[in-house]
């Protein structure tokens, strides 16, 4: 750190991003990716001819894209944000909508609590029930505003579309951000309660289910004010925030949703059988809505099973917080991928690794 620092820098905790190595190759099952490669449409779309054109600033109203994801959820362009990564989105709402402070669960995603303290918001992490579900009678707190996971990471679980109505109706001065990360895995989307209730706030991202986690895209559909919200900081802090090569691969990937709605059931296969055979070695596993199962077992901690996976090639992600020490957060892949995982963790257990 400089002397230069900012005094109010100096304590900040950044959030830390799940370990990429590159010292060997690993069974990635750790940071949530896609197993899929984008569709052959997406592939062709980052063209010579888009490349060429680098030399030219992108759209910065995203009109092609903005079209696009309009169409697919039935909204008009003026009710979506695009972002580079959803991570912006969240870090602008944290910015804009924060006056009388923001609650999230204590549980969830690690970057909630990163981005309350770098904008100095007082925030309360509410948390989970002893099953580690949210619940939604503790969100009353009309007027700060709300930052929900849904669903939720990294246990999984997932709320209804009648329990985000409530939090909506028991907060009508809050604006509601619900995090659809992980949405497409088996969730209701609740994009279409924003034609009614404007506090309303539906992020999702182009990271998880649509393979494209490398090239950072996310978008937000609200009504248009919020929206407009949204663009008044993009454009105080970077109107191209996203680049060219993003803004083709994006809306060749939104003309493609079949190609990936097709990939997520594969996941979800994937996700039912890892959950049996990991439930077959005894381990107990939350039911998961998600592209990831949170599980742990009482035969061996969360952290030994995290390295001798890491020693034998695959990578998941644990996290030491005290309440979910025991837990790994295992990424469902490729069905080859999760077949290996399984193996290997059945012969740890066994004690042959
Ligand atoms: C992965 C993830 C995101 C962010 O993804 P981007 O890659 O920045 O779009 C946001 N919220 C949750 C809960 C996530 O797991």
């Amino acid at each position: 750190m400089s002397r230069f620092l900012k005094q109010q820098y100096l304590s900040l905790e950044a959030y830390t991003p799940g370990e990429q190595p590159r010292d060997k190759q690993y069974i990635k099952l750790n940071t949530n990716e896609s197993p899929f490669p984008p569709s052959e449409a997406v592939i062709n779309a980052v063209n010579a001819d888009e490349v060429r054109d680098l030399r030219l600033y992108s759209d910065p109203e995203c009109k092609a894209l903005k079209t696009a994801l309009a169409e697919l959820y039935e909204v008009s362009p003026n009710n979506i944000y695009l972002s580079n990564g959803s991570d912006d989105i969240l870090n602008f709402s944290f910015m804009a909508f924060s006056e009388n402070g923001v609650v999230f669960p204590e549980i969830s995603y690690g970057f909630y609590k990163v981005f309350a303290e770098l904008h100095n918001v007082s925030y309360t992490a509410i948390p989970l029930k002893d099953d580690f579900s949210i619940d939604p009678a503790d969100y009353n707190v009309n007027g700060r505003l709300i930052v929900i996971a849904n669903p939720n990471a990294p246990t999984g679980l997932c709320l209804d579309l009648g329990q985000i109505e409530g939090i909506l109706k028991a907060n009508p001065d809050s604006v509601v951000l619900i995090d659809e990360a992980y949405i497409d895995f088996g969730g209701e989307s609740c994009f279409k309660l924003t034609k009614q209730y404007k506090n309303l706030l539906v992020v999702g991202t182009f990271s998880k289910s649509r393979s494209m986690a490398g090239a950072r895209l996310g978008f937000a559909i609200a009504d248009e004010e919020l929206i407009s919200d949204l663009e008044r900081i993009k454009y105080s802090t970077n109107p191209y925030n996203i680049n060219r090569l993003t803004l083709a691969a994006g809306t060749a990937a939104v003309k493609d949703n079949g190609y990936y709605m097709d990939n997520c059931r594969k996941i979800i296969q994937n996700r039912e059988y890892t959950t049996l055979e990991l439930e077959k070695l005894g381990f107990f596993v939350l039911p998961s809505k998600a592209n990831f199962v949170f599980a742990k077992s009482e035969k061996i901690g969360g952290e030994e099973l995290y390295l001798k996976l890491k020693a034998n090639g695959i990578l998941v992600r644990h996290f030491k917080t005290e309440k979910i020490k025991d837990f790994n957060r295992i990424t469902i892949g490729s069905k080859e991928e999760m077949e290996k995982f399984i193996e290997v963790t059945t012969k740890i257990l066994e004690g042959t690794l």
